[in-house]
């Protein structure tokens, strides 16, 4: 467990400014403290346990677990290593002929989307329900869970591949400068000086045959990126077999964590539990090197995959409230280099999770609740898949949910909140 977060600084958010503002001018000493305080939130990095989180060995024995008990249903394999050498395993059950590709935990202090994929599989994997079969029959589900080790044993955003690894097994970039995603800095509170390392998934490149180019370095956010990660390469090998399998991969999704302290943009005192997108790239059609894509790429069907997400939690909040504090990520964002862009660019429906705080600044706190909220969208959306319904679903829906609130937080270091606050993803 490394510890390089600078100590906690735990400063309550003064909620007297709030309540100067929302009370007015004449009002009495009595009046201003009957007022509910605002919620107290920080965004700065803090040393956190982790433990009840899923680690990469007790994945393997899960994993295991899973496969033994769904009598077969649900098929694990070696995928591949990691750039440390750690196993990367894909996790298949299903025989139908729409294809889900889910992925969790490409930043490895976002951790909940692990636990959600081990309880959906196992679920799947033997519930004997007429839900479940539908599923069987209708779906072919695979899950990469925990897809960079590496970054997730650090409980680190990125992994601790070096440019002089990439350049060992590309000697063609020898000369080149590291990509602009390599982080050598402090990100998120984890110093990266001594150990630097990609934020991968900014690796991915719509053009699934790419191999890297000393002439697309250090490339930018807005360009595709290499697959110089050994990662990444996993992932777009297991997306290219599908393919070559089925067609297409209807549906990828990817699962992330936000900033801790974003609040509803109608309820500054109801902290937003998840935030959900399935845009990421400017359209193609018109922007250049990506017209060829134009043709398979299918905004509206990612935004009734989301509707598909969002009714499903709001039917949760029923009973829940916190289920419902759902709103929409920003929209702005033109990240091809993302697997999200990278696959809708290739015709897939996406789904981009982004659940409430990263391990720096909420740890394991709120996990189950987190980890259930994840698992309420993920089988919202796959069952709308397995019963068609999906497509009944009206793409106009997704632009009525909710635009993200401001973050309330504390500010983070550089005075941002995270890293990811502009046009980053969690
Ligand atoms: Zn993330």
């Amino acid at each position: 467990m490394p510890a390089r977060r600078r100590p906690a600084t735990l400063i309550a958010l003064s909620t007297l400014a709030l309540l100067v503002g929302a009370v007015p001018a004449h009002a009495g000493q009595v009046q201003a403290e009957q007022a509910l305080p605002a919620p107290t939130c920080s965004e700065k990095p803090r040393e956190l346990p982790v433990h009840e989180f899923t680690d990469h060995r007790e994945l393997g024995v899960e994993l295991d677990r899973v496969a033994r008990t769904s009598a077969g249903r649900v098929r694990v394999d070696l995928l591949g290593r990691s750039n440390r050498g750690r196993e990367i395993w894909g996790a298949r059950v299903g025989t139908g002929r729409k294809v889900v590709l889910l992925t969790s935990e490409i930043h490895g202090n976002e951790k909940t989307g692990t636990d959600a994929l081990l309880s959906l599989l196992d679920w799947v994997g033997t519930s004997d329900s007429a839900k479940a079969r539908r599923w069987r029959s209708e779906l072919t589900i695979v899950a990469v869970p925990k897809m960079n080790p590496d970054a997730a044993e650090l409980d680190r955003r990125a992994n601790d591949m070096t440019w002089d690894e990439v350049t060992a097994r590309f000697p063609h970039l020898r000369g080149s400068g590291p990509s602009w995603n390599y982080y050598t800095g402090s990100v998120q509170g984890d110093d990266y000086s001594a150990r630097p390392g990609f934020d991968i998934n900014r690796d991915y490149h719509p053009n699934l045959d790419y191999v890297p180019r000393k002439e697309d370095f250090p490339g930018t956010s807005t360009r595709p990126g290499w697959y110089i990660s050994p990662e990444t390469r996993i992932i777009r090998d297991v997306y290219r077999g599908l393919t070559a399998e089925f067609g297409k991969v209807d549906t990828y999704i990817d699962l992330h964590h936000q900033g801790a302290c974003y609040v509803m943009p109608d309820d500054h005192d109801r902290f937003v539990t998840l935030s959900i997108s399935g845009k990421f790239v400017d359209n193609p059609a018109t922007t250049p090197g990506l017209e060829e894509y134009a043709g398979k790429y299918d905004l509206d069907y990612s935004k009734r995959l989301n509707v598909a997400v969002h009714n499903a939690l709001q039917a949760a909040a029923a009973n829940r409230p916190v289920f419902g504090n759902v709103t929409l990520y920003p929209q702005d964002t033109n990240l091809p280099g993302t697997g999200l862009g990278s696959f809708a660019l290739n015709g897939s429906g996406t789904v981009l999770f982004e659940v409430r705080g990263q391990t720096q600044t909420l740890g394991q706190q709120h996990r189950a609740t987190l980890t259930r909220a994840v698992y309420i969208g993920l089988d919202g959306v796959l069952s709308s898949i397995a019963s068609g319904q999906v497509h009944q679903l009206s793409p106009a829906d997704y632009d009525r949910i909710p635009p993200r609130g401001p973050n309330i937080g504390e500010p983070g270091e550089d005075g941002g909140h995270t890293a990811d606050d502009v046009r980053e993803f969690g």
